[in-house]
């Protein structure tokens, strides 16, 4: 069995580090992750990553017609039959009112997890992230620090700072996904599960297998 999973929350809510841990759960699932791809572009330089790069700078959100071709670009016939887990999208209601269109009424449940937590936690997570400017994993200066600094425990590439974990960046992003969260609830509420995100890493994990467990490939 498998399923159409959607990872809501606040920049820092951890749907990133769930994503990761649940990674052989998830391993049959198309990993769509926005802010991934958008990276790899500007880390690539290509046009599409020079016509992004300042927002995703100031912390701002990527115009919806720009992240929206890149999700009907991305979402082919065999990603369908797949499965997805999409983290970072939807972030708006256009980008929801997308995603229950591809995804509502075809062969696998949609579900959507909801990361909720209070915005003043958040601050301290974020700015002691560091990410593998490699492979993506994520890590925390006190909370996950890797085993030889600044060095990614899986593939061994280095850890960075991701240019938009700053203190003014990361107020704007926190101002704009309160702007659009309750949009995108509105339109997702039938397929919507609220995670309590405030708790430690392993809690949050096991109330999210508590409710995939159905999901999984293997059940
Ligand atoms: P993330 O890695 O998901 O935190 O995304 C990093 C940044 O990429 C965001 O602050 C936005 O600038 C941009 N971005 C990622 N996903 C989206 C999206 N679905 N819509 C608009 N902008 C996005």
């Amino acid at each position: 069995m498998s399923m159409y999973l959607a990872l809501l929350g606040a920049p820092g809510s951890g749907k990133g580090t769930q994503t990761e841990l649940l990674s052989t759960e998830l391993s049959g699932l198309f990993k769509f992750s926005t802010g991934d791809i958008i990276r790899s572009e500007i880390r690539n330089n290509t046009d599409l990553g020079q016509a992004v790069s300042s927002f995703l700078t100031q912390g701002k959100l990527v115009p919806d017609e720009v992240i929206i071709k890149l999700f009907e670009k991305t979402i082919t016939d065999d990603v369908l039959l797949s499965g997805i887990v999409s983290d970072g999208f939807p972030r708006t209601k256009n980008q929801a009112l997308s995603f229950l269109k591809k995804f509502s009424n075809q062969k696998y449940p949609l579900i959507v997890l909801s990361f909720d937590i209070e915005l003043d936690q958040l601050m301290n997570r974020l700015l002691g992230r560091r990410i593998c400017s490699s492979c993506n994993a994520v890590y925390h200066t006190l909370t996950k620090p890797p085993k030889v600094e600044n060095i990614c425990n899986s593939c061994g590439g280095s850890l960075i700072v991701r240019a938009d974990d700053n203190y003014e960046s990361i107020k704007v992003r926190f101002n704009e996904y309160q702007n659009e969260i309750q949009p995108i609830k509105d339109v997702l509420a039938p397929y919507i599960v609220s995670v309590d995100a405030s708790r430690d890493t392993l809690d949050v994990l096991n109330s999210v297998k508590s409710v995939l467990s159905p999901y999984f490939k293997s059940a």
